[in-house]
This record gives structure tokens, sequence and C-alpha cells, in this order.
């Protein structure tokens, strides 16, 4: 049930923004919904890393490619923000309405954050392949990205050609969250100041999150946390109040104890469903947070909402309990089946350059991270990546 309810983890909001057009017109939707999520599929940001020419495992290295990334992504920032008329918006992201407000939202965030994390670059003699200026403001720094193509060396075209293609795809999927929120609230802005999606974070700091297990014993759960243990990782696992329940029924609860031990446990709700259409929101996050309480002796301090979507009324009924939100900045796509996992492995790595910190999404119920993890800590060995095994 779950699995079938992921594999639309997007689709719900295409799904949902073209639903009025069904009733209406229930043939000219279907044809039109069909071509819409069939384009928005195929434009899921994909990267090849293996054309990027260098290696990450140092943190010169790491500035090199984190710089490149950005410029690339700001290029493709500012190329979307030119799109200004609402209908050409509209028709750019195939949406019927678009909040105008929240992609202006999104677009400041984005300038602010790429401004700072510009501040961190420092690259050595040796890896300045491209010489770039001083970025104190945006205007500086999209001089450097529209400067980019002609300073690059041959060896980093085939990079430049692929990050291309992938910024394209990503503005497009950061630009549609921005355009529905908040009447569909997802991960792409916050709704409230208590809302924790990593850019509070240091510089370099990471966090592993996995949503929606426990799995059964001895599952992809308990098969993911021994490869965290085996490498001194920790993870936040947001688990689901009627899996969790399940799992205690069949194992008990000395084995979930021994299965979250130095792993960190936060509630996705009860179940699985878009909490502001949910009616009984409020019994399904009481239920998760005591089940937390009393079978893992925890407080539960962090909720996840299940599809990043919530509304004040939930925000503030989680307060009382000391909870608060935590979203993501950077999402694998593991759910999605268009994805392989080399793939979400290239993914997750680019967005770690370009973001230089935050939340990584991934669920434990899906075997991709078991396969993308290894890669990514290996590949990013000596960069000076921190994995936080805590929230401070
Ligand atoms: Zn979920």
């Amino acid at each position: 049930m779950i699995k079938s309810s992921y594999k639309s983890e997007r689709g719900v909001q295409i799904s949902l923004s073209v639903c009025k057009k069904m009733f209406v017109t229930l043939c000219f939707a279907l044809a039109l919904f069909g071509y819409t999520e069939a384009k928005y599929k195929s434009t899921l940001g994909k990267i090849d890393r293996s054309t990027w020419p260098y290696k990450i495992n140092s943190a010169s290295e790491f500035d090199f490619a984190s710089a490149m990334e950005m410029l690339v992504f700001a290029q493709e920032i500012n190329r979307a923000e030119q799109i200004t008329n609402v209908d050409s918006l509209k028709s750019y992201l195939r949406l019927k309405s678009v909040k105008r407000e929240s992609v202006d939202n999104y677009i400041t965030f984005v300038k602010k954050r790429l401004v700072q994390n510009f501040r961190h670059i420092k690259i050595d003699k040796e890896q300045q392949r491209v010489v770039l200026g001083t970025v104190n403001n945006w205007s500086n720094l999209l001089d450097e990205a529209n400067n980019l193509e002609q300073k690059l060396p041959a060896s980093m075209i085939a990079w430049y050609n692929q990050a291309r293609q992938f910024y394209a795809s990503y503005v497009y999927e950061q630009f549609r969250l921005a355009a529905l929120f908040p009447r569909i609230t997802s991960e792409i802005l916050t709704l409230d100041n208590t809302e924790i999606n990593g850019s509070r974070f240091d510089d370099k700091q990471f966090l592993l999150t996995f949503d929606d297990g426990p799995t059964v014993n001895g599952g992809n759960t308990d098969k993911l946390i021994s490869l965290l243990k085996q490498n001194g990782k920790t993870g936040l696992f947001f688990v689901l109040g009627n899996n969790l329940k399940t799992r205690l029924d069949k194992s008990g609860t000395n084995n979930v104890n021994n299965l979250y031990r130095d792993m960190l446990v936060g509630s996705h709700s009860r179940v699985h469903k878009a909490h502001p259409r949910y009616k009984n929101w409020r019994q399904a996050l009481d239920y998760t947070d005591s089940l937390i309480n009393s079978a893992l002796n925890r407080e539960c301090v962090y909720f996840r909402p299940p599809y990043g979507q919530r509304n004040t009324a939930i925000i503030n009924h989680l307060k009382k309990d000391n909870t608060q939100v935590m979203l993501w900045n950077i999402d694998s796509q593991d759910w999605n089946s268009k994805i392989k996992s080399a793939e979400v492995s290239d993914r997750v790595l680019t967005l770690m350059l370009v973001w230089r910190k935050g939340i990584l999404l991934f669920h434990d119920i899906h075997s991709k991270s078991r396969f993308t993890l290894p890669k990514l800590w290996k590949d990013l060995e000596g960069s000076g990546v921190i994995w936080m095994d805590d929230i401070y």
C-alpha cells in the first residue's frame, strides 16, 4: 500500500493540479494528464558524474566542483527567472495556476544561499582549472556563471553539457513545487520559522534521513541500519506509526529498541496521507508520538509530514508537544522507479555540491539507499563533509 502511494509521490501533486479539469472535460484532461506526467517524469534531474574529470576527495577539490555546479545552477535560475509573464510561467511549468509570489520567494532564497555558499569556496592553485573572480553578490555570481563556458578546459565540456541538462530539469522541478506552494505545501519553502530544512546547519554538514519504515524483522530497515553502523554513520528514521506497531507486535519491544539503538527516530505520523486533507491528522500524530514514547522510551522531537504537506494548524499542534517539522533540501528520488541506484548517487552528490549542507531524503522501505550510500561516502572521503550524528 505504501509502495504504491510512493510511486506517485510527486504524481499526486500533478494529479491534483489537473483533477478539476478531469471532471469538466474528461477525455481532454486524461490526455493532458498523460502528457504532463510523461513529460514531467522524463525531465527528472539526472546527471552522469563520470563526466566530472576530477576526484572530490579534498576540501579544495570539493570547493572547485561545488563552485562549478553552483555556476551552472545559477545560469538556469537566471534563465527561468526571465519568465516573468504569468501565462508563460504556466506554460513552462504545465500548470493551470501558479503562485508567482512563492516562485519569487524561492528565487530570492536560492540567490542568497548561493552567494553565501560561494563565501566558503577556497580553491588551491592546482585545482584552479577555471579562474574565478570575487563573488560578493548575485550580480558577481551571475557574471561568473555567464563567463563560465568560454573559460572551460576541454576536459570539462562533457560534464558541462550534462550539468546544463541536469539544472534545466532540476530548476523545473523546484519551480513547479514553488508555483504550487502553499496550495500544495512541500519542502520547497518553510511555512513557519520553527521548521528545519538544513539551511541553518554549518557549511558541509549533512544529515541522513530515512522515511516510511520500519520494514519487517530482517528487512531493508535492518540491512540499512547495519550498513550505517558498520560505517560509523547515524540516520534519522521517520517512522510510520502503523509500521512501527506492526513491527512491535511481530518482533517485540526489545527487537525494535535494538534496531534503532544509536539511530535517531522521528515521526512520519501514523498513516502516509497528505495531512492537510486528512480529517484524523490529530489522532494520527498523537498516536505515533505516544508509540515512540512508550515503546522506544524516547521523546519524539521531529515530525516529517508525509509528502512534505502540512499547514499552520498541524505545526501549532506539534508545537504543544515540543515537536518541530523537519523537511529536507536534497531529495534523492530513491522511491522513483525511473531512477536507478547509480543515478540516485550521482544526483545526491551533485545536490550536495550545490547546496553544501542540509538534509538528505531517502526511504528505508526501498533498497536504493543501501547501494547509493557506500559510493557517496567513498567519493566524499577527505572532502571535509561532515555526516551529522545529531542535530545541534
Ligand atoms: Zn513518506
